[in-house]
């Protein structure tokens, strides 16, 4: 039987917005030669979504169990997960260089919004309503939640204007930056930013021998 899988909570969240953490679901996600699938089964997707914090542990389990009795539908999912995340990723990256997303990743977006919109509803919360996701149960139930993400960023000039593309070509990751000046160029300073800082140093030291 399918199980919670170790190996993708491994990885990073470093994207700061749901969205783009999904977005980054890719290695070296701007090279046609590097890049590498992380959801590559439904079981990655589901593990990746508990480790996202957007399903808990019981709701993994069950989707896993589903999933196994619904294998053709569990595959149209990933697909459809897939064809999002790619969406999302060309929409984002455009869009944190100033240019327009294309209309073909909108028109992916605006359906799934469709599709999402479907599956939330309003409940009282204290002194006001927050957005409840229903059919958690569903095959496809992660994704209302990373497409709620998407619409909150841009939907707001203000948190869109902090979208960002890591500088370490061609890692290609998204990033909110939450620095005060904006000044953040890396996915992670541990991983693209010390490799840039190592190039730095090697191009310094060849100039100067
Ligand atoms: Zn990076």
């Amino acid at each position: 039987m399918s199980d919670i899988n170790k190996d993708v909570h491994k990885h990073d969240l470093l994207g700061g917005r749901l969205c783009l953490d999904f977005a980054n679901t890719v290695s070296w996600h701007d090279s046609s030669e590097k890049s590498q699938e992380w959801l590559t089964s439904y079981e990655n997707l589901v593990n990746w979504s508990l480790h996202a914090d957007i399903l808990k542990k019981q709701q993994a389990l069950s989707l896993l169990k589903k999933a196994e009795n619904r294998p053709s539908e569990a595959k149209k999912v990933l697909q459809q997960a897939v064809e999002l995340r790619e969406s999302i990723y060309h929409i984002f990256s455009l869009v944190s260089n100033d240019d327009t997303p294309n209309a073909k990743d909108l028109a992916i977006l605006n359906t799934a919004i469709g599709n999402a919109y479907g599956k939330m509803q309003v409940v009282p919360d204290e002194n006001k309503f927050s957005l409840e996701f229903l059919n958690c149960e569903e095959l496809d139930g992660m994704l209302p939640p990373i497409v709620q993400s998407a619409i909150e960023i841009l939907t707001s000039e203000k948190e869109l204007s902090r979208v960002k593309k890591c500088e370490g070509y061609p890692c290609g990751w998204l990033f909110f930056d939450t620095s005060r000046n904006r000044s953040r160029r890396w996915c992670s300073m541990a991983d693209c930013g010390n490799r840039a800082k190592a190039k730095r140093f090697y191009h310094n030291k060849n100039n100067n021998s």
